[in-house]
């Protein structure tokens, strides 16, 4: 594989595409949106330069890297001499299936398609393509230059090959791949959104502050972030997404979205990526919100 093409170039996109474009692969990172594309750039500019400083890299695989990136606005044209396709819209699922038909008539017969969902089923996605023997997961996490995991999801029809390709594919990016089967929210998701879905809940009904949640998650568990932290840095609307996939794929209420993240997300309070969640981002730093106080 040497061609990869990245859809959506959001908080995920821009760093699936920055992981491949440094190890040597070729990206089109495509999007609807010129402005998200503009963001991605700098973004990607932005953390390599923080690798930089780390000694991570140098200047010269600063100019490779971004050297090995192009970016499109039109999926046809990003996906022509693809080997490989990682989507990574937004998680909605109609949206998903209209980009997976889009790209099984634009992209070669032989080319791979991977999704970056982190919960909608892989089986689904596949139904709407004529190969669905090609179509598998590959759950980065966030964020994806530093996080180690990739979750590999086997959709019903995933062959054998198909997954080894992505598997050692993964490797070769210096990852660590883990294959799990298709069924609601994975492993990462089925376990980590019930968590935070809890942790808002536990705020809802005044058992707690977000400050105290946090604190008795990261000192008590040795979490590196609480919960509701890091429901900020995922994005309040994509665990909103995620619960939903959950609630309504096993039909269990236990995974029914807190009214609380319902509402927040209604008031377009999506954590970082709005300036605003459970706490607020707007001085670049992250402070307490005054009504996400413990009331005694
Ligand atoms: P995001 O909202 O930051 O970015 C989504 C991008 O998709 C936007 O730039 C949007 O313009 C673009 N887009 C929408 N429709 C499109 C189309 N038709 N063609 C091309 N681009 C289109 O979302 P995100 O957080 O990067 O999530 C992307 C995917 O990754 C989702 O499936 C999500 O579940 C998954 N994911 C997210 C996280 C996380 O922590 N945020 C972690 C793992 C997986």
């Amino acid at each position: 594989m040497k061609n990869i093409a990245v859809i959506g170039a959001g908080t995920m996109g821009n760093g699936i595409a920055h992981v491949f474009a440094q190890n040597g692969f070729t990206v089109s990172l495509i999007d609807v949106n010129v402005i998200q594309l503009e963001k991605a750039l700098a973004t990607i500019s932005k953390n390599i330069d923080r690798q930089i400083a780390k000694s991570l890299l140098t200047e010269e695989d600063k100019k490779k890297t971004l050297s090995n990136l192009s970016t499109f606005t039109d999926i046809s044209s990003g996906v022509q001499n693809a080997d490989l396709i990682v989507e990574a819209a937004t998680e909605n699922v109609d949206l998903k299936l209209k980009i997976f038909k889009q790209l099984d008539e634009a992209a070669p017969s032989k080319t791979i398609l991977a999704t970056n969902t982190s919960s909608i089923s892989i089986t689904k996605i596949a139904s709407v393509t004529k190969r669905p023997d090609s179509v598998i997961g590959m759950h980065f996490m966030n964020p994806v230059p530093v996080m180690k995991l990739v979750e590999i999801i086997n959709g019903y029809a995933t062959t054998k090959e198909v997954t080894e390709k992505i598997v050692a594919l993964s490797k070769q990016l210096g990852k660590i791949p883990c294959v799990v089967n298709d069924y609601p929210g994975f492993i990462a998701n089925r376990i980590l959104m019930p968590m935070i879905n809890e942790a808002i809940y536990s705020l809802y009904e005044g058992v707690a502050g977000v400050e105290e949640i946090d604190t008795v998650m990261k000192l008590g568990m040795a979490h590196p972030m609480g919960p509701l932290q890091l429901a900020d840095f995922i994005g309040l609307d994509v665990c909103l997404s995620i619960l939903n996939v959950l609630n309504d794929g096993f039909g269990n209420p236990k995974y029914a979205p807190c009214p609380l993240l319902v509402n927040m997300v209604t008031a377009g309070k999506t954590g970082v990526k709005s300036g605003e969640g459970f706490y607020s981002y707007s001085a670049g730093n992250k402070d307490l919100i005054v009504s996400h106080r413990f009331k005694k």
